[in-house]
């Protein structure tokens, strides 16, 4: 008996949507449920808002640097609802774009949460309807780590009520060290709030170059943000007067009017029916795939977060390409996430691709890196005395370019537009014969006099 559905989706997010659309247009009928709004963590909570509050904090700095250009302005004034409610606008007009590309492509909305419910079966929880497909895509993305062991959580935020906070705090703490933190951090400091990151390691961004970490770290320091490393909330206290009291692990207390946890985020497969259709999570609770994005059954696929492959838009919208492609295209295609750029938009900005030099060193005896750090033009007469980084991790042998590096204005930019040399395999020789764009940060790429530092079996070498 035919089913309802070729394909049914769960989750409309940037990967869920995606793969919804495609496989439609390639031909299969294709139902889709959604519990929230129409376009996930990126649109409605994540990459879009974010970017969106970073502009709106990037202004004060820039109103400071004016004057070194000549310009007088009067008194600045900041109005933090009418920034939300800006941005809550041009979300709901991404949001209605979303739903009308899905309508467009013939793909069918259940405004629903939707779990598996038993052979080929989905059921629609808040419809009381039951629908059938012939191939079942688990796309639910993630949610903030609660931080449920930490006492006194349930007084903190995570970044979904960052975005709808309806007052600024004066003083805000925030805890971790990754992605989130550090973006957030800059975004508060940035408007004015008096902010303070706890963070357990010894440096934040634990996953990028450490030159990167380093040099963030100090430059956050230097616009007024306070980093405290090695320390973690041991709890969270409500007063009376409603401002919340933090008691960290070094003995100090800390007052403030918020405190924004981002620990990380956990994939969404609670209750979703996973394991009693037969379908493998891993110790975090996500869903373990292949190759081609199957789980351990054969006709249920998971793509995006919920597999914590690589938490980045880009990612699970490339994995929801490669889906129908290998399903509904006859084009077996494994997803590639080898030299994928990242940027953070923290204050400054990070763009980075491929190894940092402390992976690189675990792979190669031999290194050759090229660094430089210098004031950004635009920064000669505005007086500020923030630095720019760039970085390239090269394989000396063959010359191939291994990791590359950049903290500074414009960095996202520049790590989009280096993935693609990276990607073809370029080596430092074709960065050399590259003429430069005078007078840009970017051109110091392909400008290196040499290498700034040789390794040689594991040990630097005078360069
Ligand atoms: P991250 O994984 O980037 O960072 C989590 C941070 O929390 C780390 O510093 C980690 O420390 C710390 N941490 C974890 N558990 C604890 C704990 N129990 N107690 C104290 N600290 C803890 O996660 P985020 O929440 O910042 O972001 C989630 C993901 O979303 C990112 O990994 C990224 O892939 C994606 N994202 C991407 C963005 C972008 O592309 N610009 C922006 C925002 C998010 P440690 O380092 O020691 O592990």
């Amino acid at each position: 008996m035919a089913r309802d559905y070729d394909l049914f989706v769960i989750g409309a997010g940037s990967g869920g949507v995606r793969a919804a659309r495609k496989a439609a247009e390639a031909g299969a009928r294709v139902g889709i449920a959604e519990s929230d709004r129409i376009g996930g963590t990126c649109v409605i909570r994540g990459c879009v808002p974010k970017k969106l509050l970073v502009y709106a904090s990037q202004f004060s700095e820039a109103f400071e640097d004016s004057a070194g250009y000549g310009w007088t302005l009067g008194e600045a004034r900041f109005d933090w609802p009418t920034l939300i409610a800006n941005k809550d606008k041009e979300i709901a007009r991404l949001e209605g774009l979303y739903r009308a590309n899905l309508e467009r492509s013939n793909v069918e909305i259940f405004e629903s949460r939707a779990v598996l419910a038993g052979d080929h079966r989905v059921r629609l929880e808040a419809l009381g309807q039951t629908v059938t497909a012939d191939t079942i895509l688990v796309a639910t993305g993630g949610r903030a780590n609660p931080h449920a062991d930490l006492p006194g959580h349930e007084h903190c935020i995570t970044s979904n009520e960052a975005f709808h906070l309806e007052r600024l705090p004066e003083k805000i703490l925030i805890a971790g060290g990754g992605y989130i933190a550090v973006e957030f951090a800059g975004i508060f400091n940035g408007l004015g709030v008096d902010t303070t990151l706890v963070y357990r390691g010894g440096e934040v961004l634990s996953r990028f170059d450490m030159d990167l970490r380093r040099l963030l770290h100090a430059e956050m320091t230097n616009k007024g943000i306070r980093i405290l490393c090695r320390t973690i909330f041991e709890r969270i206290e409500k007063r009376p007067d409603g401002r919340l009291r933090a008691h960290l692990s070094t003995g100090e207390i800390e007052d403030a009017d918020s405190i924004m946890l981002a620990v990380g985020r956990l994939p969404n497969t609670d209750g979703l029916g996973l394991e009693a259709a037969g379908v493998e999570l891993d110790a975090r609770g996500a869903i373990v795939v292949d190759a081609y994005s199957k789980t351990a059954v054969d006709h249920i696929f998971a793509i995006g977060d919920v597999t914590d492959r690589l938490q980045l838009t880009p990612v699970a919208i490339h994995e929801a390409m490669c889906f129908v492609d290998t399903v509904y295209r006859g084009r077996p295609t494994r997803p590639d996430h080898d030299l994928v750029a990242t940027a953070v938009f923290s204050h400054p900005e990070i763009g980075t691709v491929g190894l940092t030099e402390d992976e690189a060193r675990l792979r190669h005896a031999d290194l050759d890196i090229y660094k430089t750090a210098f004031r950004p033009m635009r920064h000669t007469l505005s007086g500020r005395s923030d630095r720019m980084l760039m970085k390239l991790v090269v394989e000396p042998d063959s010359g191939r370019i291994l990791g590359a590096h950049v903290l500074g204005p414009d960095a996202g930019e520049m790590a989009q537009l280096l993935a693609i040399p990276l990607k073809m395999g370029a080596k430092i020789a074709d960065f050399d014969r590259t003429m430069a764009v005078h007078p840009t940060a970017a051109e110091e790429l392909v400008t290196f006099a040499g290498p700034t530092e040789r390794i040689r079996a594991g040990e630097s070498v005078a360069a």
